[in-house]
């Protein structure tokens, strides 16, 4: 099965999905080096998300992607809805008007999304942040995606997310909230790289 709008609309209904069963554990995960509203902030952007498709159902992947875009940037606030605002847009953007999404056409969009993601918040690698999912996603995306497969590009991402939001653990933090906090920020996990994991695992189970 190919990558078309019916997948996005189901990346996009996975996702809310997770957030709103993931809700407690990214409040808790914000609690010790934030200000414990992750996983309110992201199922109130997700729930928008949802109203916002069933007004204006999307004819392309592309589309789905940027009404997800203009609905977080409004709907989530704080830290996380400008910086996913701002990766669904540039990921719209990469897929234009694509009916059917290639494996070089998929890993292009998870690095743009990426790369929006920096251009907004100027965090590198390893300062604790959603770059900490994004970064190894893209890479492990754009490694997989020469066997022109979307599920493997799908799958690679996902997996590689997890593990790099896994490696935020022992990091001291350098941006956003968290780094008020210096070396108190390290020992725990970080929740956008947490949420960004979640969403990169949904957008799997949409193409299963
Ligand atoms: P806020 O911190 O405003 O309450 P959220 O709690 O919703 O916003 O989101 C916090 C998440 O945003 C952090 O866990 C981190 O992943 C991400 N974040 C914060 N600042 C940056 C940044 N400059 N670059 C990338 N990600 C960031
Ligand atoms: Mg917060
Ligand atoms: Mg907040």
């Amino acid at each position: 099965m190919g990558l078309d709008v019916d997948w996005a609309v189901r990346w996009l209904t996975l996702s809310a999905q997770a957030m709103a069963e993931h809700r407690e554990e990214l409040i808790e995960l914000d609690r010790p080096i934030g200000d414990s509203d992750h996983g309110e902030n992201m199922d109130r952007g997700f729930k928008a998300v949802m109203l916002k498709i069933a007004e204006t159902p999307p004819e392309t992947a592309g589309a789905a992607l940027k009404l997800t875009a203009m609905t977080l940037m409004s709907k989530v606030g704080g830290a996380a809805g400008p910086l996913y605002g701002t990766a669904f847009l540039r990921a719209a953007t990469a897929l234009g008007e694509a009916a059917d999404i290639d494996a070089a056409t998929l890993a292009s969009a998870f690095q743009a999304a990426r790369d929006g993601i920096v251009a907004r918040g100027k965090a590198e690698s390893g300062d604790k942040t959603m770059v900490d999912a994004w970064t190894p996603a893209v890479d492990a995306a754009a490694a997989a995606a020469g066997d022109s497969d979307v599920h493997k590009v799908l799958a690679a991402a996902a997996e590689a997310a997890e593990a790099g939001a896994v490696s935020t653990d022992p990091m001291l933090a350098r941006k956003g909230r968290a780094s008020y906090l210096g070396e108190r920020s390290i020992g725990h996990r970080d929740p956008g790289a947490v949420s960004s994991a979640l969403i990169l695992r949904a957008a799997v189970g949409a193409a299963e």
